[in-house]
């Protein structure tokens, strides 16, 4: 598809839409605020679309990488993404099209982005970058996305190739060259996408964080993300050992996660959970394919019930809530509701 068939909404349509996200934030925080479980009339603020939970690495930090997901591995349909993109899109402002897999896997990735884009939502992915070759980067820089992390966890071969498991470092740092290279001379009407390029700070990257950044900050790359490690939920022994030993401790002052009231996570069967720490899907809240909407989930029975269940600290029986950390991540106000972990995303 021509880059010039991409039709982005116009200017109106794009101010409408960036007042009513930014009017959502306050009815959201006020939400939080005041521990009400029924959202109705506010819209979740981050959208995660798990285009696929294929990935062609084993990587040592990550559920799908160690082969302990425990869910059937596949592609979301277009059907589905569609409908997703359908209902979100007048009230959500960008999406990402990564949880638990690599997605430039999927086949359909350019259209579902090309898709939401002329739906008027922005779109963020993270990729290894191992499969981005020249065609790839060429087509992922007219589709219109506006946002991408290229992962690199590690200044050389040995230190990357040992938490990348069945990557090669080469290709990889080639890859991202090439990418970068290829948006430095991008001219087309359609907006390169925002690249960053990221190193997970864990325990055998966290003395390359420095030279990393020195090494990446260079024309064509808007931001090198060293970004925190996540121990997802703290529930992996060998994830857990990878981070810092000042890193994890239970906080006395736990409050509500903001989470279930500011993301909705979809997975690719359109299961809905807390976040992606629940990666086994282990506390399903609903489905999106079987109830006909994002929103009906997002206010269903489950969700409330676990917003609930947040307000007392009642969450011994909610696998991916009761021992995390990460939750510590993120305390909203009137008019924002950023994470304040370092490289939050
Ligand atoms: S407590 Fe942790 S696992 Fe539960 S929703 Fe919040 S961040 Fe996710």
């Amino acid at each position: 598809m021509p880059e010039s068939t991409l039709r982005l909404p116009g200017f109106w349509p794009r101010l409408i839409k960036r007042a009513r996200t930014t009017l959502n934030l306050p009815r959201l925080w006020r939400h939080w605020k005041n521990g009400r479980t029924d959202l109705t009339g506010a819209w979740p603020n981050r959208l995660y679309i798990e285009i696929t939970n294929a990935c062609n690495l084993d990587c040592i930090m990550c559920p799908t990488g160690l082969h302990i997901l425990g869910r059937p591995t596949g592609n979301m349909e277009e059907s589905l993404f569609r409908r997703i993109v359908n209902e979100m899109a007048p009230h959500v402002q960008q999406t990402t099209l990564h949880i638990w897999g690599e997605p430039l896997l999927h086949p359909k990735l350019v259209p579902m982005i090309r898709y939401a884009r002329e739906a008027g939502i922005e779109v963020s992915l993270s990729t290894n970058a191992t499969i981005l070759d020249e065609a790839r980067a060429r087509e992922l820089l007219t589709s219109g996305l506006t946002e991408i992390y290229l992962c690199l966890d590690g200044m050389d071969a040995a230190t990357y190739e040992a938490i990348r498991r069945k990557a090669d470092f080469a290709t990889t740092v080639a890859n991202i060259e090439r990418f970068i290279d290829l948006k430095s001379r991008h001219g087309g009407a359609v907006p390169a996408p925002k690249t960053h390029v990221q190193l997970i700070e864990m325990a055998p990257t966290r003395a390359q964080a420095d030279a990393f950044r020195a090494h990446w900050s260079r024309p064509g790359v808007d931001h090198v993300n060293v970004k925190a490690f996540d121990s997802w939920g703290n529930q992996v022994k060998e994830i857990n050992r990878l981070r810092a030993p000042h890193e994890g401790a239970e906080r006395p002052d736990r409050w509500h996660c903001p989470l279930l009231w500011y993301h909705a996570h979809v997975y690719v069967d359109g299961t809905m959970t807390c976040c992606d720490r629940d990666f086994g899907a282990k506390y399903p809240l609903g489905n999106v394919a079987e109830a006909g909407s994002v929103m009906a989930v997002w206010n269903g029975a489950g969700m409330k019930a676990l917003r609930a269940k947040h307000l007392v600290n009642d969450l011994k029986d909610v696998p991916p809530c009761r021992g995390c950390t990460e939750w510590s991540w993120w305390k909203p106000g009137p008019f924002s509701a950023h994470g304040n972990a370092p490289g939050d995303r």
